[in-house]
């Protein structure tokens, strides 16, 4: 029995990804025993914020570093600090920023809604959201003409969330941020490569630390060592009910450092995701195989494709019977309307891929009987 149940809650079997609305990610054991002792003595939190910098700093290639309670909370931080910069007076000000250069300029297609909404973090931070062309095309002009006087900074946002068509590409919003003398800001929430944009010049680059990371729930800001410092300087200002705590600093790093050496390697992700479609290679109705990504990342799920008329039960049916179970299983449902569910190998606990193969049969022999 998990401490969820122990409590009441059902058992959740998350075969859907690194989704917030189930807890993001189930942390290794190290990180879970650097929760545990970090959470049970005292440390001076300005040191521990220093020296968290210097571990993120080594681990992105950035200049320096500062942690944050999540991706959000990354978003307004680094709107805060393009605003006001580690000026008290003006930091303490926000998010009222009427006579500062608060204009943060993104394309309409990264106006996106990841549980909450991109401008409603901009505005938490002091910032104005323009956006920039329309939501399915946005031309270079589009956004260097939406450029004023007030521009603080340029914000791209890489993720499945935003429209992948029509959008002006990070080189592009790197070139106009270099020739207006702007910093660009990137949410990088859910990405893997934690190098690459900060190689490119990216000014801060924003991720979730219980996304690809696999930490706690916390998240960090990557990049330019003046607009870290910024960062950091908003702890007294709006970040303040942003507030992380030592736990989740010291689970982040633990995460951070053992990111390369990952468990979850492709071999293993192919190998359990085939083990799972292959048992529905005799039903009628369903057809398995695996598919990457469509982001192209490095993962590698499993697809099973309902045939209706064949199975007795749709997609979005089998689905819900899924989640309403016990235990509850959470399965990655973008495609549902046209009859497939994929299967994320990442969150998976050892051995439930059985449970759920078990669970999918059950469903199917039910409707059978009922039939
Ligand atoms: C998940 C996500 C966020 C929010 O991240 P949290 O760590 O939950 O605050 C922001 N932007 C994008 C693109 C995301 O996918």
């Amino acid at each position: 029995m998990n401490i969820y149940e122990k409590f009441g809650l059902r058992l959740i079997i998350n075969a859907s990804g690194k989704m917030t609305n189930l807890g993001a990610s189930a942390v290794n054991a190290n990180v879970a025993q650097a929760l545990s002792d970090a959470s049970m003595d005292y440390v001076d939190i300005s040191e521990l914020m220093i020296m968290a910098g210097k571990v993120i700093a080594k681990v992105t290639g950035a200049e320096d570093g500062c942690p944050t309670t999540g991706a959000a909370a990354g978003i307004a931080i680094s709107v805060a600090s393009v605003i006001a910069g580690d000026n008290l007076g003006l930091l303490e000000r926000l998010p009222y920023s009427d006579g500062l250069k608060n204009e943060i300029i993104l394309q309409k297609g990264h106006a996106i809604h990841f549980g909450a909404g991109i401008t409603q973090m901009i505005a938490l931070g002091g910032g104005k959201a323009i956006e920039a062309g329309q939501a399915n095309r946005v031309e270079k002009d589009h956004i260097t003409s939406a450029i004023t006087v007030n521009t603080a900074a340029l914000l791209y946002v890489k993720s499945h969330h935003a429209v992948q068509k029509g959008m002006q590409s990070l080189e592009t919003m790197l070139e106009i941020a270099k020739e207006h003398g702007l910093p660009l800001i990137m949410d990088a929430a859910a990405e893997e490569d934690l190098k690459g944009y900060v190689k490119k010049g990216v000014d801060l680059v924003i991720y979730s630390g219980g996304k690809a990371i696999g930490g706690p729930t916390s998240g960090l800001i990557c990049g330019r060592a003046s607009l870290v410092k910024a960062c950091r300087a908003q702890f007294k200002g709006i970040a303040r009910p942003m507030k992380v705590g030592k736990e989740a600093i010291m689970g982040l790093l633990t995460a951070l450092q053992q990111y390369d050496e990952k468990v979850d390697s492709v071999q293993e992700q192919l190998k359990r995701m085939q083990w799972l479609v292959d048992q529905f290679s005799d039903t009628p109705g369903i057809k398995g195989s695996i598919i990457q990504d469509e982001a192209g990342r490095e993962i590698y799920r499993g697809q099973l494709s309902i045939n209706k008329g064949l199975l007795g039960i749709d997609a979005n049916e089998l689905i819900m019977k899924l989640e309403s179970g016990h235990p509850a299983i959470f399965t990655r449902n973008y495609f549902a309307n046209s009859g497939l569910i994929h299967f994320d190998p990442r969150p998976l606990l050892p051995g439930q891929e059985e449970i759920i193969v078990k669970r999918i049969k059950e469903i199917i022999l039910e409707r059978g009987n009922r039939e």
